[in-house]
């Protein structure tokens, strides 16, 4: 067709000339490593594998398990006949992981908030979101149909006066923020917030995608708060792929028939679920990794002047598009593979690296970025 080669053609050229194209680099991850197609190998500081789960044996193990035993894809969706007992024993311990009375997993993070947020709001209620929020929330937030409203970020004064101001216009208000920033690496007050909102009965939600497996004991960032619907992500920490969402077992009851993304989507494969099992018992047997993959970071923060993370992420703000890409390719050069995150992704102007700290890094690794990078700021 031509006019879509046209449209292609023209859309490409002025993402090259903003400097925002973005193209994916065929890798091979092994252990903390990357291998680019040449064989050359890159310390990896890209990966949300924080615990390094993805290719431990144990999980690997369990998948192989389940990959005999049950074949690759689930057949279809869970109502239909996709309901494995694995995916019910996933849910139970992410329940308890969660301390929550019910789980549900979905196909992704994405999909998770974007199946939730509609399932539980519509078009008479509110919606707000801290406006640093994951585009799947934004996303969902927008398919509901609800009233959207975004807070300045982690400004709780700011959100005080949304909720005094529009609480009582609507029957139902959601409030969504992430536990841990994915682009930041800073965290939300859960405990505030979740004051705040059980003083205006707006349910609290809370995508605990960065947080879970490496916080609070693996718990995340709402263990001990009154968190109504908590979010996450297997696909991060826990080395596998999938999302969910814990809450009451009656909202997990209403998600089962009218989360969309739940009812008219496949199931996961089997061996992610069984995997993904896995990678939670050896997040609670070996807690060491989650503190190892926390103090790498605060390491490198104190090596490059920064304030202290309160996550295993590390956010460098350079600002300008084409820095970040500069500072990416130095650092390749220098063996090191950490990416730069631009706008969409982040406010223009707020170009950055994001550095992520895992618990496969040596002290080398980050002494050695320490050294790389330090001068690419002064
Ligand atoms: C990564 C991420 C998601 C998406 O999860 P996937 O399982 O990768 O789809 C959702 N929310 C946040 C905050 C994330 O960082």
């Amino acid at each position: 067709m031509r006019s879509l080669s046209d449209f292609a053609q023209k859309k490409q050229a002025a993402l090259d000339q903003a400097a925002r194209a973005r193209r994916p680099v065929p890798l091979r991850r092994q252990g903390g490593h990357v291998l680019d197609e040449t064989g050359q190998r890159f310390v990896n500081f890209a990966s949300n594998d924080y615990l390094g789960l993805s290719q431990h044996p144990r999980v690997v193990g369990a998948a192989q398990d389940a990959l005999q035993a049950l074949g690759l894809g689930a057949g279809a969706s869970r109502l239909v006949t996709g309901s494995a007992a694995v995916q019910h024993e996933l849910e139970q311990d992410l329940a308890q992981l969660k301390q929550k009375p019910a789980a549900l997993v979905f196909g992704s993070g994405y999909l998770a908030n974007t199946g939730t947020i509609p399932a539980l709001v519509g078009p008479d209620d509110l919606v707000i979101l801290d406006e640093l929020a994951h585009a799947c929330l934004h996303a969902g937030a927008q398919l509901s149909r609800a009233r959207v409203r975004h807070f300045a970020h982690n400004d709780l004064d700011a959100l005080r006066s949304l909720l005094a101001a529009e609480r009582a216009r609507h029957p139902h208000v959601l409030v969504a923020t992430e536990g841990v920033f994915s682009m930041d690496g800073d965290r939300a007050d859960v405990a505030s917030l979740s004051a705040l909102c059980r003083e205006h009965d707006a349910w609290l939600y809370v995508d605990d995608a960065h947080a879970t497996g490496v916080l609070g004991q693996g718990r995340g960032s709402t263990g001990g708060h009154d968190v109504p619907l908590v979010a996450g992500t297997l696909s991060k920490a826990l080395g596998a792929y999938g999302g969910f969402v814990c809450a009451a077992d009656d909202v997990v009851r209403v998600l089962h028939s009218r989360a969309r993304t739940q009812v008219y989507s496949t199931a996961l494969p089997p061996p992610v679920l069984a995997g993904a099992r896995a990678a939670l018992a050896v997040m609670r047997d070996e807690p060491e990794r989650g503190q190892r993959a926390m103090s790498h970071a605060q390491t490198l923060c104190r090596g490059l002047g920064l304030p202290e993370t309160e996550s295993t992420i590390v956010k460098v703000v350079l600002g300008d598009d084409r820095r970040a890409l500069g500072a990416q390719a130095a650092l390749a050069e220098a063996g090191y593979w950490v990416t730069a995150i631009r706008p969409p992704t982040v406010p223009d102007g707020t170009a950055r690296l994001r550095i992520a700290c895992t618990a496969l890094h040596e002290d080398d690794d980050i002494a050695g970025l320490v050294a790389a990078l330090g001068p690419l700021l002064a």
